[in-house]
């Protein structure tokens, strides 16, 4: 029998996913761009923070946004940065759904781990979850870790609350498959004065194994704070339009991996059967394959 590695949809051996935090008002400059390029990701919200129509109406008068809980709070002293201020429910309603984006948990206000009762990194996980489910009409799988902050307590709590992902603020410059759905690390920070050198490896890099993933993460007030809308602007037109690059959300690539994960493959490997309702891709012996939902197919 000949090895099996997967490819994703289409036979693609390559994918790129996004991942960014808080859902400030400058994910809708974000996604414009990235719906100009093609690209897919993941948005990841505290459904407790967002801000009040009525700090909307006043946003020119940075006072009146400081008494609302709708700013991230993080320029020391109690200044809070208009640059970071996060969108009202009817704002980020208006902008993910019907995006192709992922709408995912961030916690119910940006708290978790460290030295809380694991009762209350429940609570901030499940109730995350339920409000984001209830706002945006779709199924909520996905978190991003709120600081980087995690333990193995926080990871048996989102199992508890139906939570199949988890993504830290840890970065590898590689472009592995995850191991360990639970502590994810992207390939790098926007920021990162390789973000360029990286994309071009990416897309230079031939496959013939196991396919490769290029997961970018960061925060969209970055690029207002340091004025390098440019550097997502460049990184999405390089990457954007590709054939052999999978454009997807993180739950995307979740879900395809674990249907890819259910193929049950006879005693001498040669036929394989697809339990799953998504079309799966894989090469095998320098030849690419496909096996529909339900279908039981030889592959060798
Ligand atoms: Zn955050």
């Amino acid at each position: 029998m000949n090895r099996v590695y997967m490819r994703f949809p289409g036979g693609r051996s390559k994918a790129l996913t996004l991942s960014y935090d808080d859902g400030v008002e400058h994910d809708k400059r974000l996604i414009a761009i990235m719906r100009k390029y093609g690209l897919k990701g993941t948005f990841n919200i505290n459904s407790g923070l967002y801000a009040q129509p009525d700090a909307v109406s006043a946003s020119g008068a940075g006072s009146s946004i400081a008494g609302s809980n709708g700013a991230l709070r993080g320029t020391g002293g109690n200044g809070i940065r208009k640059s970071r201020r996060r969108m009202t429910l009817e704002e980020a309603r208006s902008l993910y759904c019907g995006s192709g984006m992922e709408v995912a948990c961030h916690t119910l206000t940006h708290v978790l781990g460290g030295n809380l009762p694991s009762h209350v990194s429940l609570q901030q996980i499940a109730e995350d979850r339920k409000n984001l489910e209830e706002q945006f009409q779709c199924l909520v799988r996905g978190m991003a870790y709120p600081g980087g902050h995690y333990d193995d307590q926080v990871i048996e709590m989102m199992k508890y609350a139906g939570i199949v992902y988890g993504r830290t603020d840890r970065w590898t410059h590689d472009f592995a498959l995850p191991e360990d759905w639970y502590r994810l690390t992207g390939t790098c920070h926007h920021g990162d004065p390789k973000l360029m050198e990286l994309a071009s490896q990416f897309v230079e890099k031939q496959v013939r194994y196991d396919p490769i993933l290029f997961y970018l993460w960061g925060h969209s007030y970055e690029f207002e704070e340091q004025d390098n809308w440019q550097i997502i602007e460049q990184f999405a037109s390089f990457m954007g339009g590709r054939e052999e690059i999978w454009y997807a959300s993180n739950i995307e690539i979740y879900d395809y991996r674990k249907a890819f994960e259910s193929l049950v493959y006879s005693m001498d490997g040669r036929w394989a059967y697809n339990p799953s309702a998504t079309e799966l891709f894989l090469e095998t012996g320098g030849e690419g394959k496909h096996i529909g939902p339900g279908e039981f197919v030889k592959i060798g």
